[in-house]
C-alpha cells in the first residue's frame, strides 16, 4: 500500500498556484483539499497530458491561498517528518498547521487577505519602481490586484523598503521587545553554563542541572542575546497549563513580545498566535510539542525544557517527536538546540559520553541545598495499621500545618486506579470493550472505563459467582484526599486530577489559588510533579512511589526514577530547606533508592547495565507494528505474516507478535522490532508497508518509530 500519492490538476493561470498553497480539486467523485506539491507548465492540451498520465487530468477548482501556508522549509520538514515516522505526508501537514489553515477545512482563512502599502516612495529609482510608487500612492492595495498590475514585483519592493505587506486580519495582542535584566546576578556557575554553551562547537546542548539550579535563567540569557541580534525564539516546555510560571517569568523579562501556543488555546486563538510569527511581530515563542512546527524563518536558539518529559512525543500519528523535529529544523536555521532537564533521559546523556551533544551542568541549587529526602518502608507502616499515611509523613504533615507552610501530596497513579473485586471468588470487574479494569469513581458511584469511557452501574452482581458482596482495592486521589482530611480536619486541601481539570483553565484555577496561599496542602497525580516554583512548599509526600515497577514496560524504572526526582524538586524553593517523604513497598529497588538520594549517574550507569543486558534503547533503536480489528483473526493473521517478513533480515531483531489488552473493542496485536541502524530500519518499514494490501475499514496498522512505552 502506497502512504502518499500525488494526483495532476491542471490549471490556466500558473502564476497564482506555488507549493505549499491548499487547492480545492475534485478526486473521485468527491472535492476535496490539497497541498500543491509542484506546479509545471506543459506545453500540450489536458486531454494529451491525460492520456500520457493514463487517467483524467482534471482542473483545479479554486485555489484557497495567496501565500503559501507551508513555506520551503516547513514543506520539507513535513516530507522528512513522514519519512521518519512512517506516516502519510499530508497527516504530518495536518500536524504541523493550526486548524484554521489544515489542508482538510476548505474555508478561506480571511485572515489570510494581504494587502501593499507604499513605505518610502523616495527611494525608488528604476522605472519600474517608479511605477509601482505611482500605483500604491493612491493608497493600499490588495496584493492579488497589485499583483496583476505589476506581476512578482512585491519581494524587491519589500526588501528595498519601498513598500510594506500587511494582513487586515484581527491580531492577537503584542507589545514591542523590552528586554529588562535580572533582578539578581548570575552565579559563577550559571555564567560558565552561558560562556560554554557559545563556545560549544556542537548543535545540541544537554543542560543538567538539578532542579532549582538556574536553568531557566539561563535560557533567559540566551534568549536575550538572539533577540538582541534580532534572531528568533523557541522556548519548548511540556505542558503549558501546568507551567504557567514559565510564561509569566518570560513576559516579565521580555514584556509581552511572546506568542504563546498551547493546545488549551482555540482554533482562532491559536490561528492568531501562529500569525504573530508569521508576520515577524514576536521575536519569541513559548509553547508545547506542536509550537516546533511555528513558521519561523530566523530562528536563533531551541529550548526544549524537560526534555524526559513524555509529552514531547505525539501518541497518535505521526507519532514524531518533538526533539527530532527541534534538532532537524534547528540545521536548517544553524541555530543551537538546548536541552534541559534534572532527569535527563538515558539516550540524551548517553549521546553526551559519545560526544554526540555536549553536556553542561549546573550542579548546585541556588537557594538551598537540596530537601532531605526520607524512603518510608510501607510494608512496615501496614503492620503498624498505616495503611495510607506512613507516620513519620502524617507528622510531617501536622508540622507544615502548624507553620504555616505548603506540603504537595503526590499520588502515583499512572496504571493504578480504584477497581472493583469479589470478595467471594476474586473477579475483577472489567470494561466489555478493552480488556481491562473498569475504575470506581466514589463522587457519581459509578465505574467507568478510562480508555474509551463506558460506564456502568456499581449496583450488580459478580458475574461470575453471582454474590453482591465487593471490595474496593486501589488508591484514588479521592480516597487519599479523604484520608488526609480526616487526619486534618483544619487543612485546607486542593485536589488536582482528571476530575478537577476537565474544565478549561482548570488546572491554571487551581495552581493560582495555591500560589496565593488558599490551601495548605496540593494534592494530585503526576501533574503536580512538573514545573512548580513555590517558595513556601517545604514538604513533598510521593504515595505508591514504585507502583510502576512492577510493569513489564522498558522504561518503568526510568519514569519512576524522573517522578520522585522531579517531585522531590518542588519542596524547599525558597528560604527555607525542604523535606521529602517518599512512600513504597519495594524500598530496595536501586530506582527507588537512587531516586531518593537524587543521585542521577549513578541510576544513569546502573540502569544503563540493564538495557545493555536485555538490548534496549539507547543500546539498539526500535519500532512497533500493532494490528487493530474488530476482527480477532484479522489482527492476528496479518501481524503473524508481519513478524515472519522480518525475521527474514538479520540485522533485526522481531519480537511477538504479542496480544495487547482489547481496547474500545478492538483486539490489537503487536510486533516490536530492533535493530542498531535506525535508517535502514526505517527503510525496511517502508518496503514492508508498499507490500500491504488490505482494507482500512477492518484494519488498522499503526507505526511507532522509537516507541515511548510499550506497555
Ligand atoms: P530551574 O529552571 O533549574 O528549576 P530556576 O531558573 O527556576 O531553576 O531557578 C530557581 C529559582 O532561583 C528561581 O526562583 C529563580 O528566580 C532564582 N534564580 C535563578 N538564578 C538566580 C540567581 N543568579 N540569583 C538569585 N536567584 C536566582
Ligand atoms: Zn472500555
Amino acid at each position: 500500500m502506497n502512504l502518499n500519492r500525488t494526483f495532476s490538476y491542471y490549471c490556466n493561470d500558473e502564476l497564482s498556484v506555488e507549493r505549499g498553497m491548499r487547492v480545492q480539486v475534485p478526486l473521485l467523485s468527491q472535492t476535496v483539499v490539497g497541498i500543491v506539491d509542484s506546479v509545471f507548465s506543459v506545453d500540450v492540451s489536458a486531454e494529451e497530458y491525460s492520456e500520457k498520465e493514463g487517467y483524467e487530468v482534471k482542473e483545479l477548482i479554486e485555489v484557497l491561498d495567496e501565500e503559501p501556508v507551508l513555506n520551503d522549509e516547513l514543506y520539507e520538514l513535513g516530507l522528512w517528518m513522514s519519512h521518519q515516522t512512517v506516516s502519510p505526508v499530508i497527516s504530518c501537514f495536518q500536524s504541523m498547521l493550526p486548524n484554521k489553515i489544515k489542508p482538510k477545512s476548505n474555508r478561506k482563512a480571511a485572515s489570510l487577505e494581504y494587502f501593499v502599502r507604499l513605505l518610502d516612495g523616495s527611494l525608488a529609482t528604476t522605472d519600474k519602481e517608479k511605477k509601482a510608487v505611482e500605483l500604491l500612492a493612491k493608497g493600499e492595495m490588495a496584493r492579488t490586484q497589485f499583483n496583476k498590475l505589476v506581476p512578482n514585483y512585491i519581494p524587491r519592493l519589500v526588501s528595498r523598503g519601498i513598500a510594506e505587506v500587511y494582513s487586515m486580519e484581527r491580531e492577537a495582542e503584542y507589545e514591542e521587545l523590552d528586554i529588562r535584566e535580572a533582578d539578581y546576578p548570575l552565579t559563577e556557575q550559571q555564567k560558565q553554563a552561558i560562556d560554554r554553551i557559545n563556545s560549544s562547537d556542537k548543535r545540541v546542548i544537554l543542560l543538567h542541572g538539578l532542579t532549582g539550579s538556574g536553568k531557566t535563567e539561563v535560557y533567559m540569557q540566551l534568549a536575550a542575546q538572539k533577540c538582541r541580534e534580532n534572531r528568533q525564539v523557541l522556548i519548548l516546555v511540556p505542558e503549558i497549563s501546568l507551567t504557567p510560571q514559565m510564561v509569566k517569568r518570560m513576559t516579565d523579562r521580555f514584556g509581552n513580545n511572546i506568542a504563546i501556543y498551547h493546545s488549551k488555546l482555540n482554533d482562532q486563538q491559536r490561528y492568531e498566535q501562529y500569525q504573530l510569527v508569521r508576520n515577524h511581530k514576536v521575536r519569541i515563542v513559548v509553547g508545547t510539542r506542536s509550537a516546533v512546527f511555528m513558521p519561523f524563518d530566523d530562528l536563533g536558539l531551541i529550548v526544549l525544557d524537560e526534555e524526559h518529559d513524555h509529552s514531547y512525543k505525539q501518541d497518535t500519528s505521526p507519532k514524531y517527536h518533538c526533539r527530532d523535529v527541534a534538532i532537524h529544523r534547528a540545521e536548517h536555521h544553524g541555530c543551537k538546540v538546548i536541552l534541559g532537564s534534572a532527569t535527563p533521559t538515558l539516550e540524551s546523556y548517553a549521546r553526551t559520553i559519545r560526544n554526540v551533544y555536549e553536556l553542561v551542568e549546573l550542579k548546585n541549587r541556588i537557594h538551598q541545598d537540596l530537601p532531605q529526602s526520607h524512603l518510608v518502608d510501607m510494608q512496615k507502616e501496614i503492620r503498624k495499621g498505616n495503611i495510607i499515611i506512613s507516620s513519620q509523613l502524617e507528622k510531617a504533615i501536622g508540622e507544615r500545618l502548624a507553620k504555616k507552610q505548603q506540603s504537595i501530596l503526590l499520588l502515583n497513579r499512572r496504571g493504578y486506579t480504584t477497581i472493583m473485586k469479589c470478595r467471594q471468588c476474586g473477579e475483577v470487574v472489567q470494561c466489555p470493550n478493552c480488556d481491562i479494569a473498569m475504575s470506581y469513581h466514589k463522587d457519581s458511584n459509578k465505574l467507568m472505563c478510562h480508555t474509551c469511557g463506558y460506564e456502568m452501574s456499581t449496583d450488580i452482581a459478580c458475574p461470575k459467582c453471582g454474590e453482591r458482596n465487593w471490595n474496593h482495592y486501589g488508591l484514588g486521589t479521592q480516597r487519599l484526599y479523604e484520608a488526609v482530611q480526616e487526619k486534618f480536619p483544619e487543612a485546607r486541601i486542593l485536589r488536582m486530577d482528571a476530575d478537577t481539570t476537565r474544565n478549561k483553565d482548570g488546572h491554571q484555577k487551581i495552581l493560582e489559588a495555591f500560589g496565593r496561599g488558599e490551601a495548605d496542602i496540593l494534592l494530585g497525580t503526576q501533574m503536580i510533579a512538573k514545573g512548580l516554583d513555590y517558595p513556601n512548599v517545604t514538604l513533598v509526600g510521593i504515595f505508591n512511589a514504585d507502583a510502576l515497577l512492577g510493569r513489564t514496560d522498558y522504561r518503568s524504572v526510568e519514569v519512576t526514577f524522573d517522578l520522585i526526582v522531579q517531585a522531590s524538586g518542588r519542596s524547599g524553593r525558597g528560604q527555607d530547606t525542604g523535606e521529602v517523604y517518599v512512600q513504597a513497598y519495594d524500598c530496595r529497588h536501586y530506582g527507588i533508592r537512587l531516586a531518593v538520594r537524587q543521585d542521577y549517574i549513578s541510576f544513569f550507569n546502573e540502569e544503563m547495565n540493564y538495557r545493555h543486558i536485555g538490548n534496549y534503547p539507547p543500546y539498539c533503536y526500535m519500532a512497533a507494528i500493532s494490528f487493530l480489528s474488530r476482527n480477532e483473526d484479522m489482527a492476528v493473521d496479518n501481524s503473524w505474516k508481519c513478524g515472519e517478513y522480518f525475521r527474514q533480515f538479520e540485522d533485526i531483531r522481531t519480537l511477538g507478535p504479542s496480544q495487547l489488552p482489547r481496547m474500545v473493542s478492538e483486539y490489537r496485536q503487536r510486533v516490536v522490532l530492533k535493530a542498531s541502524d535506525r535508517q535502514a530500519l526505517i527503510d525496511k518499514i517502508w518496503e514492508w508497508y508498499a507490500g500491504q494490501n488490505f482494507n482500512k475499514n477492518q484494519l488498522k496498522i499503526q507505526i511507532d518509530i522509537d516507541p515511548y512505552v510499550l506497555d
